[in-house]
């Protein structure tokens, strides 16, 4: 089997061959392209048995149709996120989807609990400020989170994580999603999203992103929060109204937001683009406030992390070889 690797990077790469190299994987050959999946590279995949993609890759229907006019049969899918493929194309020609649902839900819970951490202390300013030999302690004030509320929306593997790390912090765990999740119930308490808005004092966001949660952080439910909140998000961009986020943070709704994920990404995730001028951008006004801090959809970015998305990936294409149905299926 043949599988054409886009968007690599040289972590891919080394963390995929590792993974090779055992005597299991020997039908599986894979070549590595730097170009990310849209329909403009989909023809690349010429000869190719199956593709794999990540986040920002761009599998609409017109990138699916080129695929299967290509040969190709799967679409492997290197993160948990599966937003950005036309399921409904992919079903349409037979062409299966794959995914990696939970290669390690602390990377990404422990990267949440940072930004929340890195936004209250504001550690970015100290860092920089300390550099400067400016030693005063000025902008750096933040709040425990000891005792405090963490309200978390999405309780599946990632937020799980992530109500286990804030009872670790003694917190009050309150927690929104539309299924209950019984293995957190010795600690965590549902309650209606209206609820877990006005009474956190964290909020973190870990649903993904489907019609349902499209801006579910919105002015309308920013203005039912409490003044000073700590807003994290590590799951998908459009979870939050850009627009009226910078809203929110003028009206210092805000003590802190932290962002792993925004809507303007796709351009810039692990891309170096310092030497450009970005003249439209709302990631840079979110940036000019001193309570924001961005970091680009690393969250997943551990080394236990990538050895799973790895060896995931791989039982995916042998279970493809063999014909055989996944949980990691996607339809
Ligand atoms: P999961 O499927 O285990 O859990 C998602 C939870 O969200 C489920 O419990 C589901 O019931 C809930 N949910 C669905 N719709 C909802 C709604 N309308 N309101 C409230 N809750 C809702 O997924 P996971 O593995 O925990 O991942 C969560 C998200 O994290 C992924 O969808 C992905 O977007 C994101 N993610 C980000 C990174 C990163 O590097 N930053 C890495 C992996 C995943």
């Amino acid at each position: 089997m043949r599988i054409l690797f886009y968007d690599t990077k040289s972590y891919d790469e080394t963390s995929f061959n590792a993974s090779l190299s055992e005597a299991r994987y020997n039908d599986i050959q894979i070549e590595y392209i730097k170009y990310d999946l849209d329909s403009r590279t989909a023809a690349l995949a010429d000869g190719f048995d199956a593709v794999c993609a990540f986040v920002s890759s761009d599998i609409n229907a017109h990138t699916i149709t080129i695929l299967h006019e290509h040969g190709v049969g799967l679409i492997l899918m290197r993160c948990a996120g599966f937003n950005n493929v036309d399921l409904d194309k992919a079903n349409e020609y037979g062409m299966r989807v794959m995914r990696v649902p939970g290669y390690s839900p602390e990377a990404v819970a422990e990267h949440a609990m940072a930004l929340a951490l890195s936004a209250n202390r504001r550690i970015a300013k100290a860092y920089n400020k300390v550099r400067e030999n400016d030693f005063s302690l000025s902008g750096l004030m933040g709040f425990n989170l000891y005792k405090k509320t963490a309200g978390i929306i999405g309780t599946g593997k990632i937020g799980a994580a992530m109500c286990r790390i804030c009872n670790g912090f003694g917190m009050k765990v309150i927690a929104y999603d539309v299924y209950e999740n019984p293995s957190l119930s010795d600690f965590v308490t549902y309650v209606s999203l209206d609820r877990l808005l006005a009474e956190s004092d964290l909020i973190s966001l870990h649903c993904p992103l489907s019609a349902s949660t499209y801006h579910m952080i919105n002015l309308d439910n920013i203005v039912k929060m409490k003044d000073g909140v700590l807003l994290v998000n590590t799951s998908r961009g459009a979870l939050v109204k850009t627009e009226d986020l910078i809203e929110g943070i003028r009206m210092h709704k805000f003590s802190g937001v932290g962002l792993d994920v925004y809507e303007e990404e796709t351009k810039n995730v692990f891309e170096d683009r310092s030497d450009e001028i970005l003249e439209h951008s709302t990631t840079a006004r979110l940036l000019s406030f001193p309570n924001v801090v961005i970091t680009s959809h690393q969250g997943f970015f551990t080394k236990e992390a990538l050895t799973a998305i790895a060896e995931t990936t791989l039982q995916n294409s042998q279970d493809y070889i063999i014909g055989r149905e996944s949980p990691n299926d996607v339809r």
